[in-house]
């Protein structure tokens, strides 16, 4: 097997990847606005020879066939940014106030495009086809489920499909990825506690809605703390909280939002009813009242064990990448639904550098990434591409809902 380790037409490519990677980073936008990044997308494989069609608004769908038939691998980028005011330094920062590529989507959307740059240039050599997915809104409201609906798994239909994230827990140069679930379900709720207001001389008068929050909040912990199986992973987090108009006012409403994140799916399904009896039972015991919204979010990302596997193997063989198996995380990724539909496999991408400054989580105003590790995303997606195609690198097709389930969608 030959080694696809990059050499100097790659050293080219990585760079190219980098340009484009600052470009997108420079003009960040949210879910389903990405114009400007799709158009960026089909300029860049417009150039590269690679067909392409658009999806689901601002998703766009590259293909390029190999130079003999074999399996279909599909690549996953997203391409969306955060409503965050960036103060990275960087001086190729946002050019947009109150947006900034704080996931790293921008790298992601620029070494979808170096693979593609290196597989279309390679095309002679590898077997199967690689579709190109660059996809809108992960950070919500949701590209995945649009992009599938328009039939970004079935024409033509998937065998395996990969992501990359960047991950400032790995040393850039490093991967790493693990079979079955590695995240979380993520679900928004909201609660609103509801007493009657009054003056704050005379509380005998009214009914306070802000202890009543508060015993809320400190009780909703107990769903992780004393309700759930303690080798089971949940998460209850109370992002805000608002009430109250003055010091001498006693608040009549108090409304708060938060995240539940879970891994086990009956976990999950029981989260609702356990806070429902916990919010609407302490409002009871204050005399208020109360309601609770759950809004349902991703599922899990459940990496395809045997995908897993295979690709691990191919990738000792066929590169020089060192392959980690990073524990699980409670984020969530909408990368989920195309795992549930073919085999897939999310893969965790290092670009932490001390010198290089990229050691703040993501999300953060603050976040950077280590260029120098594009270089490796993009010899990983190319090695996925050539490992499926080959069928060197599969899922388990017994267990995939894939093709068939694919096929019914609309
Ligand atoms: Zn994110
Ligand atoms: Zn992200």
């Amino acid at each position: 097997m030959t080694k696809i380790r990059v050499g100097r037409i790659a050293t080219e490519i990585a760079e190219r990847a980098i340009a484009l990677r600052r470009q997108v980073h420079r003009f960040p936008e949210l879910g389903f606005e990405e114009e400007r990044t799709a158009q960026l997308v089909e300029r860049e494989l417009d150039t590269l020879g690679i067909e392409h069609r658009r999806v689901a608004g601002t998703g766009v769908v590259g293909r390029i066939a190999g130079g003999q038939p074999g399996k279909v691998a599909a690549l996953r980028a997203d391409m969306d940014a955060l409503p965050v005011t960036e103060r990275s330094g960087e001086s190729f920062s946002s050019e947009v106030p109150g947006k900034m590529h704080a996931c790293g989507h921008d790298a992601h959307t620029a070494m979808l495009l170096g693979a593609a740059h290196v597989l279309a240039a390679e095309r002679e050599r590898w077997k199967g086809t690689a579709v190109l997915l660059f996809q809108p809104a992960e950070e919500g409201p949701g590209g995945a489920l649009p992009m599938i609906e328009a039939g970004a798994l079935r024409e033509p239909p998937v065998d395996a499909v990969a992501m990359l994230h960047v991950d400032p827990r790995l040393e850039t140069g490093t991967i790493g990825f693990i079979g079955g679930i590695c995240n979380a379900a993520a679900d928004e709720f909201r609660i609103a506690i509801e007493g009657r207001g009054g003056h704050g001389a005379s509380p005998h008068l009214s009914v306070d809605a802000i202890p009543c929050a508060a015993a809320v909040v400190l009780a909703l912990q107990n769903i992780a703390a004393r309700e759930t199986d303690p080798l089971k992973t949940v998460v209850v987090t109370i992002g805000t909280i608002e009430g109250g108009y003055r010091n001498n006012i006693i608040a009549d409403t108090v409304t708060m939002s938060g995240t539940f994140r879970s891994q086990d799916p009956l976990v999950r399904s029981g989260l609702e009813a356990r806070a429902r009896r916990i919010v609407e039972g302490i409002a009871a015991a204050y005399g208020a009242g109360a309601t609770l919204e759950v809004l349902y979010g991703y599922p899990p990302v459940v990496n395809d064990a045997q995908l897993a596997d295979t690709f691990r193997r191919y990738l000792a063989a066929a590169t020089t990448l060192p392959v980690e198996r990073p524990a699980p995380t409670m984020g969530g990724e909408d990368f989920a639904y195309f795992a549930e539909r073919v085999p897939g496999l999310m893969i965790r991408h290092g670009i932490r550098s001390e010198q290089a400054g990229s050691v703040h989580p993501a999300h953060s105003s603050q976040f950077r990434l280590d260029e120098a590790a594009l270089a490796t995303g993009i010899e990983t997606l190319v090695a996925f591409a050539r490992g499926v195609g080959t069928g060197e690198v599969y899922g388990n097709a017994a267990r995939s809902r894939g093709r068939a389930a694919c096929a019914g969608d609309t």
